[in-house]
C-alpha cells in the first residue's frame, strides 16, 4: 500500500502550494504541473528538467503515478482496453475507442460498482471502492500516451466520457476536482464540453449539475419506460422511480443554453424491453414531460452469465421509427470492442486469452 501523495490529482495551485510548502519557488509546483499533465510523464525521473536531487526528494515523499497497466487488449475494431490496478490492488479499467473524426476515451469513475443494474457486468464486482481524482486523471494519460505517445499532443477533438465502471454520480467530487484538472490550458486542456458523464439516475447530483457553470455533457441511462420494469432491471430506481428522475432532467435541461440537449441511453435488451409497446410508452413519458433530449438506442452487449441477448437489428430499428415518429430524436450506437471485453457494461476486469491481440505494456 502506497501511502505517499499523488501529484497528478493536484491542481496546478495545489502544486505550486505543495512546492512552497517543500521549501521550493512556486514555480517548480507549475513545472511540475507541466511534467505531469501537459507531457503525461508518470514518473519523475523522466522529468530531467528539474534538478536531481529536487527529484529524489520527491519521489521520497509523493507519487506521480500509482496505477500500474497490468495488460492492454485490442479488439479487431481498434479499440483498446487498459485494465489496470491501484496501488491497493484493485481493477480500473479504462477504453480508447479510435474514431473516423475523433477519438474518445471511456474512463472509469469507480473500481466496480454498487448499482447492481441486471443487465451489467460491472455490477458483478460489487463497489470496491470510489477512485480519486488523481486515479481519474491516470486513466486518460495513459490511453493518451499509447494512441498518440508521451508528451506528444493530444488532438484537439479527443473526447472523454465517464461510462467506464461505476456510477459517477456517486463519485462527484473527485468526478469533478478531475475535470477541473484536465481542462487547465497548462495541462491537458481537454474542457467540460468535450467530457460527457453518464448517470443511472442520482437525482441529487442531477440538480447540483444544472447549477454549474462549466459543466460536462450529462447522459442519463433509462433501460425502461416504465417504473414497474425499471425497478427490476435499474434497482436504482426504487430510490429514485422515473418521475423524480425525469422531473430532475427538466430542471437540467432548462438550464442548457439554446440548441444545447442532453442525451437518454436505452440498453435493448431482446424480448426485455423493446417491443413496440415500449417505444410507444417511451415516447409519450418524454412528451410528458416535455424533454426534447435525444435517446441512443445501444444493444445489449453480451457476457457470460448476463441472462439477455441484444435485440435483432429489425426491432431496434422499429423501436426507433416509433420513437421518430413521435417526436423524439434516436440514435443506434454500434458496439465498440465486444470481442475484448470492452464495450458497454462488459468492464468486469476480465481477462481475455492471450492471443494474436494481446500486447503487455511495461
Ligand atoms: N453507472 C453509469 C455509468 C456507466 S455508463 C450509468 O449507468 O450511466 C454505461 C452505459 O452502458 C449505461 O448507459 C448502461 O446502461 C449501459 N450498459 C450497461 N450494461 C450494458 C450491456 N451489457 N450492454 C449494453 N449497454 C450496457
Amino acid at each position: 500500500m502506497d501511502t505517499r501523495l499523488h501529484l497528478t490529482g493536484l491542481t496546478r495551485g495545489e502544486l505550486e502550494r505543495f512546492a512552497e510548502e517543500s521549501g521550493e519557488p512556486p514555480y517548480r509546483g507549475r513545472q511540475l504541473f507541466a511534467a505531469l499533465q501537459r507531457r503525461r510523464l508518470r514518473s519523475f525521473d523522466e522529468m530531467t528538467d528539474l534538478p536531481k536531487a529536487l527529484r529524489g526528494a520527491l519521489a521520497a515523499r509523493a507519487a506521480a503515478s500509482t496505477l500500474t497497466v497490468e495488460s492492454r487488449y485490442v479488439a479487431a475494431d481498434g479499440t483498446r482496453r487498459y485494465l489496470m490496478k491501484t496501488h491497493d490492488g484493485l481493477p480500473v479499467e479504462t477504453v480508447f475507442i479510435p474514431e473516423e473524426r475523433r477519438d474518445t476515451v471511456c474512463f472509469s469513475s469507480q473500481s466496480g460498482c454498487p448499482l447492481q443494474c441486471s443487465f451489467c457486468l460491472t455490477a458483478k464486482l460489487g463497489l470496491l471502492r470510489t477512485l480519486t481524482a488523481g486515479e481519474m486523471v491516470e486513466q486518460i494519460i495513459v490511453a493518451l500516451n499509447d494512441a498518440y505517445g508521451v508528451g506528444a499532443e493530444t488532438p484537439r477533438g479527443t473526447n472523454l466520457v465517464a461510462m467506464g465502471a461505476g456510477e459517477p454520480f456517486l463519485a462527484y467530487d473527485p468526478l469533478m476536482k478531475a475535470l477541473g484538472i484536465m481542462a487547465d490550458k497548462e495541462g491537458l486542456f481537454i474542457v467540460p464540453n468535450r467530457v460527457t458523464v453518464s448517470t443511472a439516475g442520482v437525482v441529487p447530483k442531477i440538480k447540483e449539475l444544472a447549477t454549474v457553470a462549466a459543466r460536462p455533457h450529462l447522459a442519463i441511462s433509462l433501460a425502461a419506460p416504465d417504473d414497474e420494469l425499471r425497478d427490476e432491471l435499474m434497482p436504482i430506481n426504487k430510490r429514485w422511480p422515473l418521475g423524480e428522475l425525469l422531473a430532475a432532467c427538466k430542471e437540467f435541461e432548462q438550464s442548457l443554453k439554446p440548441g444545447e440537449r442532453f442525451t437518454f441511453e436505452y440498453v435493448m435488451l431482446d424480448g426485455v424491453n423493446d417491443a413496440d409497446a415500449h417505444a410507444r410508452r417511451l415516447a409519450n413519458l418524454l412528451n410528458r414531460h416535455q424533454l426534447r433530449a435525444k435517446v441512443n438506442l445501444i444493444p445489449h452487449n453480451p457476457a457470460d452469465p448476463l441472462p439477455y441477448r441484444p435485440s435483432p437489428e429489425e426491432r431496434v430499428e422499429a423501436f426507433k421509427a416509433i420513437l421518430e415518429s413521435r417526436g423524439v430524436h434516436a440514435f443506434v450506437r454500434r458496439p465498440r470492442g465486444r470481442d475484448i471485453y470492452a464495450a458497454c457494461g462488459q468492464l468486469a476486469a476480465r481477462r481475455v486469452d492471450a492471443g494474436p491481440t494481446l500486447h503487455q505494456l511495461s
